[in-house]
Formats: C-alpha cells, structure tokens, sequence
C-alpha cells in the first residue's frame, strides 16, 4: 500500500504551520484552503490554493491524542450497570465489578478499546488502570506487550490508579520500580469529603516515591460538587512543604473549582501553572454524574473552568474518560462523539485558537509526544480527513472519515 498522496483540504489556521503565510485563503471559521503532499509518511509539501471560488470539500485534522480514559472497564455497562446515573453508584458497582475481575477480561476490554480508539482517529492515549493490593503484578507486564503490539499505529500510556495509601506500601514500591524501566505513571483520587492530615500525609509519600523513581503523577481530583477546590489545595500545600518542583502532575477532573470565585480560580490557576501542573477537562463525566437529582433538573453542573485556567496560563487538555462502563453509559472512543458534545456544552468556539489547544495540542505536550500535532512540513502524516467544509458538518451525526496512518489509509 502507498504511503503517498496529495489533497486539497480545509485545515483550521491554528494548526498548520505554512511558510506562504501571506496567500493563504482563510475562511469566516478560520479554516484555509492547502494542498498537502505526504511522501513515504510525511509531509512534503503545504501550499496555500489560489483559486478563491472553489472550496475544498474535505477538512484535515491531525490524529488525536486521548488524555484520559478507563480501558480497563470500558463497555462493561450491561454486565455491571448504575442505572441511578449518580458518583455513589458507579464507585460501588466499580467496587462489584473488581470481584469478577481477571487478567483475560481486563486484556479483552483494552484490546476492543484500542482497536475502535485507532479506527475512529486516535493516535495515542493515555489509560488509567485500576490498581489494588489483592491484583497480581502480571497484569502489566500483558498491558506492556499490548503497548508494544500496537506501538506502529498508537502511543499507549498507562496509569495506575490506585488508592493513595497503596503508594505507601511494598507493592506500590514494587510497581514504581517496574514503571520505572517500563513506563507507567503514578495515579490516584483525591475527592473531599477527606481527612485533610491524611491525604497529605499519603500525597507526601506518593511525590516522594514518584520523585525516586522519575515518574509522573496524575490524579483525578476535586471530582465533586462540595468542598470546592479542597484536593487542589492541599496537593500545592503538600507540594509546597516538600520543596520537590520537578515532577510533571497532572489533575484530571478539577471540576469542582467552578464553584470558588473567578478571583479564587484565577489565583489557584497561578499557582499551578508556577508548578506546572496541567489539568484535564472531563466534561462528560462530570455533567453526567455530578450534582444529580433524578427529580429536578438543575444548571449547576461542575466542570473544570478551562477559560478560566488557561487565562492563568494552566496547560488544559480536553478528555473523554469513561466509555460504556458504570461512571459513563455511552460514548465509543470517537472524537468527534466527544467534541460534539463537549463543545457546545462548555460554550467552546471551535475556530478559536484556544479551543484547539486543548483538542490538539495540549494532549500532545501533556503526553509528551514527538509529534506536537502541528501540520508541518516533515510532520508525519497523521490525519483524519472528513467529507466536510463547516464546523457543522465536523459535528454532524453522518461523519465520513478517512485516517491515513503514516502516510496509509487504515481500513
Ligand atoms: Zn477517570
């Protein structure tokens, strides 16, 4: 199969980088008229197309990056389902489900998730693992043989997400040394009500052992619709006292933080960004579970202000998290799924340089990819091209797609 080509598409302005800058035909939604040429995998050339009357009718997007989901329990609703849609329900169906748990069905469920995340246009994630005392360390290292099957068509990132103490035990040790060679990222959850001593006392041992063995942190945190902002607090408290700077965190969810004063998150959203810490927004979860009340309907829906925080200058990716499973009854690793309702739900202009950070190129910086997501000369060519010329079509229920992967089209 040819691993070469040329197309006239539409690419949002914001991400491609074009040397003829000054020709290029820009459109009211900020998209321009290019012609791309990819050879052997990369681009070769990017051109801006002269002729004003004629709109290319295909829209370009590099591959995405996914910066938050669940393999592990993904598509597992019809066996273990929280039909009352709320956080206490799905934590403790969660819980069932761990009874039933094996290697071979955790195995099965990544393998399913990979296989539709790279068809529908991703090109790496980032996965977090449910991890506990009682669960055999053989699991990852079958995760790790996963990562490297799949290596040639996405980048796959672990996290364990355990329970904070467990980093203070031998068999946190143990996994740390393992992520250590392999890699694999430190997680955790930090959702008030909670003993404040406590979590800081367990954060401390955890950014200690992460600082140990070079890992990263990331957190689902301030998951709730009290105590606002009570989780980001003490982890700058704790990080603050310990006097570490260096390991890169990252705090999934941060929902709560919606509720403080813009005053409150502005100064909050300073401090973390000083740490850099980055946040990822999960706006599907989030407005699905929290602040439920089966007989009213309320407005007040928390989700990480991700204007608010990227004003201060935090690094906000947008993520999905849950897919079929007891937190999340839908979704099935499409973007565009995600974008379709993330965006008008959190009021984001899809032509806005900002918005498509937090779609493109924040995920490829928090993932610490090669690629940065930017339409280049010599970038790889990585895309998802649409049958579309609007952003109405982008979010349009009949999506026709096609993902070229190195430069092929992957059937
Ligand atoms: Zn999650």
């Amino acid at each position: 199969m040819s691993n070469s080509g040329k197309a006239e598409v539409l690419i949002p302005r914001s991400l491609c980088l074009i040397e003829d800058f000054d020709n290029l035909n820009i459109d009211l939604e900020d998209l321009c008229s290019i012609s791309i040429t990819w050879e052997d995998g990369f681009v070769s050339e990017l051109k801006p197309i002269k002729n004003e009357g004629k709109k290319p009718e295909n829209i370009l997007f590099p591959r995405f990056v996914e910066t938050h989901s669940h393999f592990d329990k993904s598509f597992i609703w019809e066996d273990f389902p929280n039909l009352e849609s709320n956080y206490r329900g799905a934590l403790s169906v969660n819980l069932e489900e761990h009874k039933t748990r094996t290697k071979d069905k955790v195995l099965e469920r990544v393998e399913k998730s990979l296989k539709l995340a790279i068809k529908n246009g991703y090109r790496a994630i980032r996965s977090h693992i449910d991890t506990y005392k009682s669960q055999s360390i053989d699991i990852w290292i079958e995760l790790f043989k996963l990562q490297k099957k799949f290596l040639s068509e996405l980048t796959l990132q672990f996290v364990a997400l355990a329970p904070l103490e467990f980093w203070d035990t031998s068999s946190g040790e143990e996994l740390a040394k393992i992520f250590s060679s392999r890699g694999g990222i430190l997680g955790g959850v930090i959702v008030p009500p909670f003993n404040k001593k406590d979590i800081s006392k367990f954060l401390s041992k955890m950014l200690l052992l992460a600082s140990k063995y070079k890992l990263e942190i990331d957190l689902h945190i301030d998951e709730s619709i009290i105590e606002p902002g009570a989780g980001i607090k003490v982890l700058l408290e704790t990080i603050e006292n310990l006097q570490i700077n260096s390991i890169p965190i990252t705090c999934s969810h941060l929902s709560s933080l919606i509720s403080l004063s813009h005053h409150e998150i502005l100064n909050l959203g300073e401090k973390m960004a000083d740490k850099n810490i980055k946040v990822i927004a999960l706006p599907l979860t989030n407005f699905w579970l929290l602040n439920r009340d089966n007989k009213t309907t309320s407005f007040k829906r928390p989700v990480a202000p991700i204007k608010q925080l990227q004003k201060s200058h935090v690094d906000v990716s947008l993520g999905s998290d849950n897919v079929q499973d007891p937190w999340y009854p839908f979704g099935n690793f499409d973007p565009f799924y995600v974008l379709s309702c993330a965006i008008p739900m959190l009021q984001l202009n899809p032509w806005e340089r900002m918005t498509l950070s937090s779609i493109f190129l924040a995920p490829s910086r928090l993932l610490n990819l090669k690629w940065d997501g930017l339409i280049k000369k010599g970038c790889p060519a990585d895309f998802v091209i649409l049958d579309a010329q609007r952003w109405a079509d982008v979010f349009s229920c009949n999506l026709k797609r096609k993902v070229f992967i190195k430069g092929e089209l992957h059937r």
